[in-house]
């Protein structure tokens, strides 16, 4: 693994990163989907056929930036086989390009990391109200500059999502589980909401830390297959597969993704431990989840 997977992944270090695998594969697609509250680009990765497209989705939280690094490792390992023409678990990947594709967004809420790596001081001219909101440390924000928790901002559930955070005492922007006044009110959230729709994004991935775990559903609107595939999946990572309980059951990219779409979406959980997971966990992680993002292209 290069220089970007020995340190915590800063917006500096993945503009750096993006550039560099923009030259190395120029079969990959880079895009922007938006800016952050700060203005930062949020990045947008693509390889094969985008008509047809899985989406995966990282650092959405900011303290799991960790994800951040697996997902970016998971599609340079996929434009490295197919620029080398080398098969992946047995499969021609120029084939399997010409029909399908993988968009990753590597970094959601950029502003949110940059939070949980470099403090307040990040946050420009919002830095006195980050300071504010901080706890005695970074480790536990979670949310966007403005203090809204972005997996609670979707428009999924949002009423009884903000009965559940007023009975749990959360009423104002914090560093974690306030979903914000409206459904969808962040430019990061919107830029994810345009990116679905915008492209026709056909399965969606969230990748969180952590608890090895895998959520697949949300209300009527779940696919009928997407237990079936969350045990696929469950088979080839050993995680577990689940139901979500109290705060994490509205208002999240894949509750929203499932009831608008009817598409499958799914929360991947990864690793164990306290956040933010330590880099020395990513290759261990890595090595148990390679084997199941691919299949998750696949079906
Ligand atoms: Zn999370």
């Amino acid at each position: 693994m290069d220089q970007f997977y020995q340190n915590p992944p800063t917006y500096e270090l993945l503009c750096d990163k993006v550039q560099q695998m923009k030259n190395t594969y120029p079969h990959m697609r880079n895009f922007s989907i938006g800016k952050s509250v700060l203005g930062r680009k949020i990045f947008a990765l693509g390889i094969g056929n985008l008509k047809n497209a899985t989406l995966f989705v990282a650092a959405i939280h900011a303290q799991e930036w960790l994800t951040c690094m697996l997902v970016t490792h998971f599609l340079e390992d996929l434009c490295y086989h197919e620029q080398n023409q080398k098969p992946l678990f047995d499969t021609n990947l120029t084939d399997m390009f010409a029909e399908r594709g993988l968009i990753v967004v590597p970094m959601a809420n950029p502003d949110g990391v940059e939070i949980a790596l470099n403090g307040a001081a990040s946050a420009k001219h919002l830095r006195r109200q980050v300071g504010r909101m901080l706890t005695a440390s970074t480790r536990s924000w979670q949310a966007n500059a403005r203090g809204i928790d972005l997996n609670h901002n979707f428009n999924a559930g949002f009423q009884e999502l903000k009965a559940m955070e007023r009975a749990a005492g959360i009423t104002r922007p914090c560093e974690r589980q306030f979903g914000g006044y409206t459904p969808q009110s962040e430019p990061e959230t919107r830029a994810l909401v345009h990116l679905c729709l915008g492209l026709n994004i056909k399965k969606l991935l969230a990748f969180h830390s952590q608890g090895e775990e895998i959520y697949y559903s949300y209300g009527p609107n779940t696919p009928k297959n997407a237990k079936m595939i969350a045990d696929a999946l469950k088979a080839s990572s050993g995680y577990q597969v689940m139901n979500p309980t109290g705060l994490a059951s509205h208002g999240g990219l894949k509750d929203w993704f499932i009831n608008h779409t009817h598409r499958n979406g799914f929360t991947i959980e990864i690793g164990k431990g306290e956040n933010p997971l330590p880099i020395s966990d990513l290759p261990g992680i890595y090595h148990k989840l390679r084997e199941m993002m691919f299949i998750s292209l696949l079906i």
